[in-house]
């Protein structure tokens, strides 16, 4: 009885202090209605993890293999202002994770099985990880929450295997080249006899200069991974 009073009135209350509209349409009461769920197409970002020059497969090209810890990065979207995703990640981070999980998992289940045979070969999936403080402020960590979905759509176990040790700056704010200092060293590994081996797919937000990934694909590859993927619903 209790919940079923709860829950109108707090939907009312959140309803009036932040009113819902459709992200793309402006429709209110829903941050994504389903017409414009179905519009969003997937226009995957396949380029290497280092150069970031366009390839089928998000492949490393042959001259970059050597600066990378990824053996290729796969992203659904585009990162840009104009695309609608952008929007959905900032307010997803910061919040909001009740209303907006639904339309994320909604759009990766939507887009992901398309591309199921690109993670055929993979053995486990694990996830970049936020400081204990930061995950504390956040109250989840949304890589593991896209982490979970690729998951269960990909039916493979998500593991949590990276411990982030220090406390850094938050990327995007800094420049390219701060941002690779920013997150040096950062990872470390907390249940190391998993990955050895194994092909690893390493899920992520959003991959920008891809400093974050390829320090925790160090970590992975140093105990033994076999290949470390890169996902991320989002790559600028
Ligand atoms: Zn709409
Ligand atoms: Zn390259």
């Amino acid at each position: 009885m209790k919940t079923q009073l709860f829950e109108p009135i707090k939907h009312y209350l959140l309803d009036s202090v932040f009113p819902l509209f459709c992200l793309v349409c402006q429709k209110e009461g829903i941050w994504m209605c389903e017409p414009c769920l179905q519009k969003i197409s997937s226009t995957p970002v396949v380029a290497c993890p280092i150069c970031h020059k366009n390839n089928q497969e998000g492949f490393c090209c042959s001259s970059c293999k050597g600066d990378s810890f990824l053996f290729r990065h796969f992203a659904l979207y585009p990162y840009k202002n104009s695309h609608v995703i952008k929007k959905i990640l900032h307010i997803f981070k910061y919040g909001f994770v009740e209303e907006l999980g639904q339309t994320i998992a909604n759009l990766i289940e939507k887009d992901l099985l398309i591309h199921r045979d690109k993670f055929i070969n993979i053995d486990m999936i694990t996830f970049v990880p936020l400081h204990r403080r930061r995950f504390l402020e956040r109250g989840f960590n949304q890589s593991e929450f896209i982490a979970e979905i690729v998951g269960l759509l990909l039916r493979k176990r998500v593991q949590n295997v990276l411990k982030r040790v220090r406390y850094t700056k938050q990327q995007a704010t800094l420049s390219r080249k701060k941002r690779v200092q920013n997150v040096r060293d950062v990872f470390t590994l907390e249940i190391s006899k998993m990955v050895s081996g194994k092909n690893i797919l390493l899920v992520d937000d959003v991959y920008t200069s891809g400093a974050t990934m390829q320090e925790c694909a160090k970590v992975l590859r140093k105990e033994g991974a076999k290949k470390v993927i890169g996902f991320s619903l989002a790559r600028g």
